[in-house]
């Protein structure tokens, strides 16, 4: 990665401090300028970023870094304490519901990555949980979307559960909640359409899934790559449809995933899982210290 890692700039910083012995309130300063740039390159958002170098210049300013004999050890380490916290500090995991199955259904832009999560998911849950889960094709608009999630099921020996592309989505979501139960599935995971934008007519359509089936988790899925993006996406999706949690895709690419504590931090949810390849094991649990370290370099 083409990044200078914040660790290193911040010893940099110190170095030039260094012989003018105790560490004074405009050293710090210097520090949180590094931090903020760092944070930036990493893509977060210009805001979020803000309020993040206020909250830690409090904390560094007072007791541990102006007294510490290592500063930028120390600043590195409140930063990545508030980043971690910041992205909700434990992992969350994905909901299971009191009653079978467990309703999940995607969201996001054409292109983030559902159709693949929801695939790689669906192989997760039974892979580590022991689960049986059911895919439902309730994206009618993208040509390719059924297709692939069939050959997806196929290629997992799971059932995928589509009546084509002039079905309602609505009518698809309820029928595969149906099957599952039938089929003693325990997870359904649909599979949204997206648009490349956001528009009214795609949030009411997914509003009127969301009211048919009541899920029990509403996964927003977002390009990691799409940097400040990602903050409106997440923001807009939060308000129109009300999320219960984030899959970050494409952190496999050349990107600090800034986007993590950005989403993070305009929705509040937790995420969930990352997706860092194309293929279907490429899926991690998110992992908020990992993230931490990552975004900092
Ligand atoms: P959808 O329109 O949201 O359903 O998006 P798709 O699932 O069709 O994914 C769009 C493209 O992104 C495909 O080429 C996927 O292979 C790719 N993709 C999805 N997740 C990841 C990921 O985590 N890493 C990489 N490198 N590619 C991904």
């Amino acid at each position: 990665m083409a990044f200078e890692g914040l660790a290193e700039r911040l010893q940099a910083t110190f170095d030039k401090m260094k012989g003018r012995g105790k560490v004074s309130e405009a050293d710090v300063k210097e520090m949180m300028r590094e931090v903020r740039l760092a944070l930036l390159e990493a893509d977060v958002n210009f805001k979020v970023v803000k309020k993040f170098v206020n909250d830690v210049k409090e904390r560094a300013v007072g007791q541990e870094v102006m007294k510490s004999l290592t500063p930028g050890q120390q600043v590195i380490k409140v930063v990545n304490e508030e980043l971690t916290a910041l992205m909700g500090g434990e992992q969350t995991k994905i909901a299971t519901a009191q009653k079978s199955p467990t309703v999940v259904m995607m969201a996001g832009l054409q292109g983030a990555g559902k159709t693949t999560t929801v695939a790689k998911i669906a192989n997760h849950l039974r892979k580590h949980n022991n689960r049986k889960p059911l895919l439902a094709a309730a994206d009618i608009y993208r040509p390719a979307a059924i297709d692939q999630l069939e050959t997806l099921g196929k290629q997992l020996n799971m059932p995928v559960y589509s009546l084509g592309d002039q079905a309602s989505p609505v009518d698809i979501a309820k029928g595969a909640v149906e099957q599952a139960k039938e089929e003693h599935c325990d997870y359904v995971l649909i599979d949204t359409a997206g648009r490349l934008h956001i528009d009214e007519n795609l949030m009411g359509e997914l509003q009127e899934v969301k009211q048919a089936v009541q899920p029990d988790e509403i996964l927003l899925v977002v390009d990691a790559m799409t940097g400040q993006d990602a903050v409106n996406v997440a923001e807009s999706f939060n308000e129109q449809l009300g999320i219960t949690g984030a899959v970050l895709t494409k952190l496999d690419g050349d990107t600090r995933g800034g986007a993590a504590l950005s989403v993070r931090q305009v929705t509040g949810v937790p995420i969930k899982f990352a997706g860092v390849g194309e293929k279907i094991d490429e899926l991690d649990e998110f992992h908020p210290e990992r993230m931490a370290s990552r975004i900092l370099g």
